[in-house]
């Protein structure tokens, strides 16, 4: 009987859930709202139904499902698979979800944090196939990330690898959700470049409203942007400097900006802070999946971990 895998994306509003092949072809999609009033609990029953519901449509095709991966919005202890907590969502703290929902589905399940799982996904199935070395920075109103290397997600002993958000970049810079200064989160995702774009410009404006007046040639938006770049670049010479990636991915909503105002100008910025012989060769591209990278994440993340296809 075929095998397929389910894959979960749970962030701070919505809750998506996909039924796929090993090859990424997707059979079923379900995307929920979520309420935060609703608590951990209320959000766990959500993710049952979701996986029941996928479950039906398996045996309707006449599959079974081999896995579920989850990638959860918030830090999470791989190996048990008991959240730390959520990033979006009060309640989830030390929260057994793999076991939960283990037993209450039947099924084998991963949970890792939603940047992993979104590196998993453009190594699989994105801008990432094909590469054994690679960085993936997800952009948006915060900044998650996560690496392979040698052809394996490194983790770290707490499973807290790859946070490049809070790279210190500038130590005197302003201050960032985890309560220190200057990391590249406060420095280059989306809330920052509003935030600093609205001071500058005296009035309130959004990240996208700044990439947009910069592609007009509005000399304080251009100055923001270069200094949001300029960040990234930062913190991406000091990553390659430290394990040579072939490849560097940009995701996340800001990711989709104008080739000219993100992707270009960290390019530029670069040959500052690689060495040469680490900067031969290495790419910097946007993600390819898009709107579905989280659940499209989840489900490499129960091919990778699950080990049942
Ligand atoms: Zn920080």
């Amino acid at each position: 009987m075929a095998q397929l895998v389910i894959g979960l994306d749970v962030g701070g509003t919505k809750v998506t859930g996909a039924l796929a092949t090993a090859e990424g072809e997707v059979k079923r999609l379900i995307r929920e709202r979520t309420d935060p009033e609703e608590g951990a609990e209320g959000g766990f029953r959500k993710l049952c139904r979701i996986v029941e519901d996928l479950k039906e449509t398996a045996a309707s095709l006449g599959s079974q499902v081999g896995v579920v991966g989850v990638g959860f919005g918030g830090p999470v202890h791989f190996e048990t698979g008991t959240v730390y907590l959520s990033h979006h969502v009060p309640g989830w703290e030390d929260f057994p979800l793999r076991e939960r929902l283990g037993s209450e589905t039947e099924l084998a399940v991963v949970v890792d944090n939603d940047a992993n799982a979104g590196t998993l996904g453009e190594w699989r199935f994105g801008a990432g196939r094909g590469v054994e070395d690679l960085l993936y920075i997800n952009i948006g109103t915060g900044i998650g990330g996560g690496l392979i290397s040698g052809g394996r997600l490194v983790r770290g002993w707490r499973n807290l690898a790859g946070e490049i958000g809070h790279m210190t970049v500038r130590p005197e810079g302003p201050l960032c959700t985890c309560g220190r200064t200057g990391c590249l989160e406060a420095l280059s995702s989306g809330s920052a470049i509003g935030k600093t774009g609205s001071e500058r410009l005296g009035r309130p404006v959004s990240s996208e409203e700044v990439f947009a007046l910069a592609l007009q040639g509005d000399p304080i938006a251009r100055s923001v942007l270069e200094e949001a770049t300029d960040a990234l670049a930062f913190a991406i010479g000091a990553a390659a400097n430290l394990f040579n990636p072939k490849r560097v991915i940009l995701g996340g909503g800001v990711s989709e900006a104008p080739e000219e105002l993100l992707v270009r100008p960290v390019r530029e910025r670069l040959p500052l802070y690689v060495l040469p012989q680490s900067l031969e060769g290495l790419e910097v591209v946007r993600a390819q999946l898009g709107y579905d990278a989280g659940v499209m994440g989840a489900v490499a993340l129960g091919l990778e971990e699950g080990k049942l296809l």
